[in-house]
């Protein structure tokens, strides 16, 4: 059967990523975090002392910077590993939150990430979750998504995940930082956070976990078997 791309985009903390990895593992597909992608080169400028404003710097960076994930069989979740090294949770730090819009925004930045994920989803069979995966990196998906969900419901999902990495945030402190990241991620120029023309809008503040990836499984399914029919018939005309 025909392999598809899923693209879910959507603002932070809409439940992107635990749906993606869901429907990726009932599919059998690979899923790939293309915000650990972001936050990872954040990590590595931070590290480095990379200024924005310096060209020379970001092009020698970009250079010297490995991403990889991993799967921990014993969390059962793919990590993120830069140069070698598991950042899974350093790069889930406020002060990493902080600063990634601003990293994201630049175009070498994005220009690098963009080849990289092409690359990954290359023989497709992949869910990769972002802010322009539909409208930018995978136009061409089969399937696209765009998760919106209720400000205050974002951020308390949030405090409750940063928990769960030990981490205590005030809530006011989440609003505050993602608030900031909607407005930087929608208004830059490369690749903005937008809903591409055909995506599904799906708002997740009112649904459970279970309601959503039943949702996006049932429109995959439609279009990996509408996907396997053309092939057929492009195949085999009579
Ligand atoms: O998904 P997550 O919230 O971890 O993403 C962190 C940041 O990475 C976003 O706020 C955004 O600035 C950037 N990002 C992006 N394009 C993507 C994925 C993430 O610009 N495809």
């Amino acid at each position: 059967m025909k392999k598809i791309i899923i693209a879910i985009d959507g603002y932070s903390a809409c439940g992107k990523s635990t749906t993606a990895r869901q429907v990726a593992s009932r599919l059998g597909y690979g899923y790939i975090d293309t915000g650990a992608m972001y936050r990872a080169t954040a990590l590595y400028f931070h590290q480095h002392y990379v200024h924005l404003t310096n060209p020379i710097a970001i092009a020698k960076a970009l250079e010297d910077i490995s991403i990889t994930f991993h799967y921990n069989e014993k969390l059962h979740r793919n990590e993120t590993y830069l140069n070698g090294l598991n950042v899974e949770d350093e790069i889930r730090k406020m002060y990493i939150s902080d600063i990634v819009s601003e990293v994201s925004a630049v175009p070498e930045v994005r220009k690098e990430m963009t080849m990289l994920q092409r690359k990954m989803g290359k023989k497709r069979g992949v869910v990769m979750d972002g802010r322009d995966i539909g409208t930018n990196v995978y136009p061409d998906a089969e399937l696209k998504i765009f998760m919106v969900a209720d400000m205050h419901i974002r951020a308390a999902r949030r405090q409750q995940e940063l928990l769960e990495r030990k981490q205590v945030v005030d809530l006011d402190e989440i609003i505050e930082n993602l608030a900031k990241r909607d407005h930087l991620d929608t208004t830059r120029t490369e690749g903005p956070l937008s809903k591409a023309e055909d995506a599904y809008v799906v708002d997740t503040s009112f649904i459970t976990l279970e309601e959503q990836t039943d949702y996006i499984l049932g429109l995959a399914t439609s279009k990996i078997v509408n996907s396997y029919m053309a092939e057929q018939l492009n195949q085999d005309p009579f």
